[in-house]
């Protein structure tokens, strides 16, 4: 499928993973020829497990998808956008509500065969250890980008790089799951699933408090000697023993929340709740959500069992502590993801410091456009701050970069609206018609081919 190709390279793009993908396939499509660098499976980054491109490494689930949501609203621009992995995300949807969560071995198969596929693109699997001089680039390489490979940008940047720490959630198979206790339902009852498409686990005040002690004295693995310097995580993805240590009730009004759940078997609303999501179509297995966790594993498996339903789950990924690498963004690129002092030099992806899936995608997919747009002789092209990725640029490279840190899609980095609205959800509503006819604007002034013939990408 990776036959060498016999031609000249319009551009390379380091890093097969959700941003990397995504501007390989967008330069493709403009018709540049793409050297596409990928280091696994020969090199590992500690948290993929598979040689697939575009590969997920925690959640399987790109956020909402309601339009007046931040990640739906992103969503929706990136469709604009004709995105090559929102493309594959809603092709590979499992059910989840209000959420655009997909199986994850079909995402990354979908998103490998329509990169290897693509005459444009040649991949090759090996670890880029020095940033090409001569070549236009898109360095994509990601939170756990190889530290030759970071250690040649903390050169080129003459910064030291920001170091912090995320967690992942565990994964559990269904059958393994006691739906004697547990039960199928959605908070509020929202979501495609009359039955709801999320697995609850009840917990009563005693189970509850039991459990977020075992949690708190928990062990955790150890840092090592850098991390420990600045374990500093990024707030959504805080590990649930740090949570239980802030508080006996910061579960219950975090992660474990059992507002809008009701339990069939009890016909009580629970003290507390645990909620799974499907990972795959198949509906086999299960992650624990919001359950980021640095237990040492032996632990951590037992002190889940406590948890009612999940007394005899069979865990196919228990959770663990990552990397997480970026650059200072607002001193080092413009808000078309070029780096400052060398112009044919681009970033995309979580190494910018925009945070998650939708996010990272949204910007592989700017610096691409860009990266064109100069191949071309063309102005670049900053979005509206009005949109989602343009407001995701602008905050990233404009920001106070002494205080500078990871940034995912939200409403708070908008400019305000000319009239205000008091109403939440009409103000969001408000924000998110205004993003869209601001960006199909936006697109109708970049004269693209690729954006003009909306059947480009679907060929
Ligand atoms: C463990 C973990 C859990 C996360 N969980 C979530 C989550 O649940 N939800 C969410 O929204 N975000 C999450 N994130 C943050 C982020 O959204 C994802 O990491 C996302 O995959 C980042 O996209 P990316 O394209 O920037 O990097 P990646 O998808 O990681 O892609 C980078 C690619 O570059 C490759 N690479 C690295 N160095 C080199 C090199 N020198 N040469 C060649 N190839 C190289 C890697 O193998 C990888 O395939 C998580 C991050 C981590 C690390």
């Amino acid at each position: 499928m990776y036959g060498m190709r016999i031609w000249v390279t319009d551009a390379i793009v380091i890093g097969g993973g959700l941003a990397g993908t995504e501007a390989a396939w967008q330069l493709a499509q403009r018709n540049f020829k793409v050297k596409l660098y990928e280091m696994r499976p020969r090199k590992t980054t500690g948290a993929h497990v598979s040689d697939r491109l575009g590969e997920l490494v925690c959640s399987n689930s790109l956020g909402s998808k309601l339009p007046d949501r931040a990640t739906g609203l992103l969503q929706n621009e990136l469709k604009m956008l004709q995105s090559l992995l929102i493309r594959c995300a809603e092709e590979s949807a499992v059910a989840a509500g209000g959420a655009l969560a997909v199986d994850r071995e079909q995402f990354a198969e979908r998103v490998t065969t329509a990169i290897g596929n693509h005459p444009n693109i040649e991949v090759v699997r090996e670890e880029v250890t020095a940033i090409p001089a001569d070549i236009p680039t898109i360095i994509a390489t990601g939170p756990l980008t190889s530290p030759t490979l970071a250690q040649e940008i903390a050169a080129l940047t003459g910064e030291s790089y920001l170091y912090f720490y995320d967690a992942i959630s565990p994964i559990v198979t269904a059958d393994s799951i006691d739906m004697s206790i547990a039960f199928m339902a959605n908070r509020y009852d929202r979501g495609e699933d009359e039955n709801g498409d999320y697995i609850n686990c009840p917990l009563d005040k005693e189970q509850y408090e039991s459990f977020v002690e075992a949690l708190a004295q928990a062990e955790t693995t150890e840092l090592r000697d850098f991390e420990r310097e600045d374990p500093n995580f990024f707030e959504g993805c805080v590990p649930i023993e740090q949570l239980a240590n802030r508080g006996p009730d910061t579960l219950a009004y975090g992660p474990m929340r059992p507002v809008g759940i009701w339990n069939p078997h009890t016909n009580q609303r629970p003290h507390a709740v645990v909620q799974l999501r499907r990972d795959n179509l198949a509906g086999s297995l299960y992650n624990i959500v919001g359950f980021q966790t640095n237990i040492r594993w032996g632990q951590q498996a037992e002190i889940l069992r406590m948890i009612p339903g999940l007394e005899n789950a069979e865990f196919i990924r228990l959770g663990q502590m990552h990397r997480n690498t970026f650059i200072n963004a607002p001193t080092l690129l413009n808000a078309t993801m070029q780096f400052r002092q060398r112009e044919d030099l681009y970033f995309g992806g979580q190494i910018t410091g925009v945070e998650g899936y939708a996010g990272n995608i949204a910007t592989g997919l700017l610096a691409a456009v860009n990266l064109a747009r100069q191949l071309r002789g063309e102005s670049s092209w900053v979005p509206p701050v009005t949109t989602m990725i343009g407001s995701l640029a602008n905050y990233v490279t404009h920001t106070e970069p002494k205080d500078f840190q990871p940034m995912k899609a939200n409403f708070g980095i908008f400019p305000p609206l000319e009239k205000h609205i008091k109403g939440k959800r009409d103000r969001k509503r408000a924000y998110a018609e205004r993003a869209l006819a601001e960006l199909s604007e936006s697109i109708k002034s970049l004269n693209d081919p690729v954006l003009m013939d909306q059947e480009v990408q679907r060929s």
